[in-house]
């Protein structure tokens, strides 16, 4: 194989087999490429034959086999390395290729946005990515164990961020963006994590069949006894309350004790050192325990801890006086005309009060791990001046959109979260395409396409957008209620196109709203959402006197996580939606500033199970993908371009004219060769740089000539 001129390795391995071009292995190539059924017909033959990847135009898209495939080896990575995209068969590997070739050579900055429902394979194309990296970048000169770090981070966030779900036994509950710092040769020498909206509510509660956070388990199984016996565990999950709501501590897929050495392992590897450990499961043991506090009512009803060893492990464990951790369980502290009054809680309130606090300690020690992986990721060389030379790739694993029969404040922000992506999928792609055109002198043929922005405006807007109205309602606590929200989201909304209610909908659609709900009409489709929680939700309050007694805290970790400045701040934290919609705000602008790929994922049925493609389903996720319009923008204008050069180095072996040398300008000499073979006029455009061919097919007809 040698290299032409663009870096794209001249190969005659390239060429497909017939099983690999079962159906088409671009939808931009399917005659009626407007028709659903047809799209979904041609996913299935290609997952009939274990053909799991399929492009439309660059976006991959992606159907979880559910078994180990074999297309993820060394040997695999090679074939995909400095090949172009349409000699090969499609696959994750051509994306990661493609990527960091451009990296490398145009030095651009580039992000893989990976999306799809929960079990579709979000996180394990990640990890291929990832490893795909790892395994064929140069090493760098200094800091090798860079590499191992960005490896060794995943299991660490897996274990504290992923649990066992009825769609998927290895649920990410997090959203992630990491970046990936390469140096001027190429080799990663760094590397960042952005964490979104950990569902901490998992740390108290689990639906039947679901667990909490792996990292428990893990615990209870693999931790030595030496260990167990510091923290003042049990080694049965069944002894702790906050374990046993879900009724499945053990699961088939999920060896608890091996990953525990894995983590143990990785912690070491991303720098942790021993009494960081200590202090970690310190935590990890005192949720368990504040999970077991249990209380009594004395004559006045109001709450006693009645769980006098539990506290005697968290006095311990959290490093926090047990008498100031009595009274913050059972109390709350009001400052009134500058005077602080203790009032006791009754037993819901007291109940209430310790979820609170396990929440908010899991949730925050989570922030603190990413915080503690990104110091440990940091490029060592940011001194140095190679690293004002260095390129970022950025892989983007988080939720793709939810609908469930109950949608409540997490679907929301999951699904605003998703509507921000496509606006800015939309965005990339038509404005950057509509720009090369018009860069290129290129005629555009305007595409008829459905913006979004209403609906981003909707949620995110000032004033009276649906965050805004949420947040004010909950500024006014004793009179605002989930249901006022509601009433206020009507009267300011409701000739909104995409907004609805029971009271605004016509007696038609009446019968399928609730109450208490809201409808919104998606991008993707219809959502209904139930308001009850919101107002609690977004507020996310922890009573003053919890946090005071945090503050408090010996454990070095805990410590970072509750800081005093909390305590004496006026102002009020910004509520969980505000704060959702500044870190997407933040990422929208990462995302921004590099060149995308996408890959979209699918699950084929809800079983897990390999070979059994539902077709309801996978309609349902075709189309919250977007697939279908993704397809429409697509063939509306050209699948393929390349500069005059190299479009001419790669071909010119095809027209004795061209061969061996063309002395003239690249352009006349592509004239020449199209001409020879044979191109029609409505195949394909030559801009001022590139020629644009409309149809995959075109090329590929090029390519086979190749070959011959
Ligand atoms: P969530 O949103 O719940 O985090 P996800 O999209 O990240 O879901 P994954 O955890 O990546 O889903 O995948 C779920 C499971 O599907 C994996 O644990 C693995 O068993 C299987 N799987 C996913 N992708 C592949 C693949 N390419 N090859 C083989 N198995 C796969
Ligand atoms: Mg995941």
């Amino acid at each position: 194989a040698a290299l032409g001129s663009d870096g794209v390795r001249v190969t005659m391995e390239s060429a497909l087999t017939a099983r690999d071009r079962v159906g088409v292995q671009d939808f931009v190539l399917l005659e009626n490429f407007t028709s659903e059924a047809a799209f979904i017909e041609n996913l299935r033959r290609r997952f009939r034959e274990n053909l799991i990847y399929t492009y439309i135009g660059p976006v991959l898209v992606s159907v979880n086999p559910y078994r180990d495939l074999q297309i993820y080896s060394r040997q695999h990575m090679e074939r995909y390395r400095g090949v172009s995209f349409y000699e090969v068969p499609p696959h994750l590997f051509a994306v990661a290729d493609t990527a960091y070739r451009a990296l490398r050579t145009e030095r651009r900055d580039q992000a893989v946005m990976i999306s799809g429902e929960s079990g579709a394979g979000k996180t394990e194309a990640t990890k291929r990515l990832l490893q795909f990296y790892a395994e064929t970048c140069p090493a760098p000169e200094r800091g090798g164990a860079v590499r191992d770090r960005l490896l060794q981070s995943n299991p660490v966030l897996e274990a504290f961020g992923n649990a066992k779900t009825l769609r998927n036994d290895n649920s990410s509950r997090f959203g992630k963006y990491m970046d990936v710092q390469f140096d001027f040769k190429g080799a990663p020498v760094g590397g960042h994590i952005l964490s979104y909206l950990l569902e901490k509510s998992r740390v108290v509660h689990q639906n039947h069949g679901e667990r909490n956070f792996h990292i428990f388990y893990q615990l209870l199984e693999g931790g030595e006894e030496e260990t167990l016996r510091r923290l003042g565990l049990e080694r049965n999950p069944q002894s702790y309350l906050y374990l046993v709501k879900g009724q499945c501590a053990k699961v088939s897929s999920i060896n608890d004790k091996n990953d525990w050495k894995v983590v143990r392992k990785a912690l070491t590897v991303i720098d942790f050192t021993e009494d960081e450990v200590e202090d970690l499961l310190s935590i990890v043991a005192s949720v368990l325990h504040l999970g077991n506090i249990h209380f009594a009512a004395d004559e006045e009803s109001n709450a006693q801890v009645t769980t006098e060893n539990q506290l005697k492990y968290l006095t311990r464990l959290l490093g926090v006086e047990g008498s100031t951790l009595r009274e913050a369980l059972t109390h709350r502290k009001i400052i009134a005309k500058g005077e602080e009054l203790l009032s006791p809680l009754n037993l819901e309130q007291a109940a209430y009060a310790r979820d609170a606090l396990a929440k908010a300690v899991y949730s925050r020690t989570f922030t603190w791990l990413v915080a503690k992986i990104n110091r440990s990721l940091a490029s060592k060389d940011a001194e140095s001046p190679s690293w004002r030379s260095t390129t970022v790739l950025g892989l983007l694993d988080i939720y793709g959109f939810e609908v469930f029969q109950n949608n409540s404040f997490e679907q929301f922000c999951i699904n605003y979260c998703n509507e921000k992506l496509q606006q800015l999928f939309i965005e990339l792609t038509l404005k950057s395409e509509q720009e090369e055109y018009e860069a290129e002198g290129i005629a555009w043929e305007p595409v008829q396409y459905f913006n979004n922005k209403i609906i981003c405006d909707l949620v995110e807007e000032k004033f009276k957008g649906i965050i805004s109205i949420l947040d004010e309602e909950c500024l006014r606590p004793g009179e605002a209620t989930d249901l006022t929200f509601l009433e206020k989201l009507e009267d300011t909304v409701k000739h909104h196109p995409h907004f609805l209610t029971h009271k605004l909908a016509d007696q038609r659609t009446r019968k399928s709203l609730g109450r208490g709900e809201f409808r919104l009409l998606h991008y993707a489709g219809e959502v209904t959402y139930n308001v009850t929680g919101f107002l609690d939700k977004n507020n996310d309050l922890l009573f003053r006197n919890l946090k005071e007694a945090m503050c408090s805290s010996e454990n070095p970790i805990m410590s970072q996580c509750f800081d005093r400045s909390e305590l004496s701040d006026k102002k009020r934290p910004e509520t969980v939606a505000t704060q959702f919609k500044m870190s997407l705000l933040q990422l929208v602008e990462i995302l921004k500033s590099k060149e995308p790929a996408y890959v979209r994922c699918i699950k084929p049925n809800d079983a897990k199970q390999p070979g059994r493609f539902d077709e309801v389903l996978i309609r349902h996720q075709v189309k919250y993908l977007g697939l279908m319009e993704n397809l429409r923008v697509r063939r509306a204008g050209f699948a393929y371009r390349r500069k005059y050069e190299a479009f001419l180095q790669r071909y010119k072996s095809l027209c004795p004219e061209t061969w061996p040398i063309w002395a003239g300008r690249p352009q006349d000499g592509v004239a020449v060769l199209v001409r020879h073979l044979g191109y029609k006029p409505e195949e394909y455009k030559m801009g001022r740089t590139k020629i644009f061919i409309r149809f995959p097919k075109t090329l590929f007809a090029t390519e086979d000539a190749l070959e011959v």
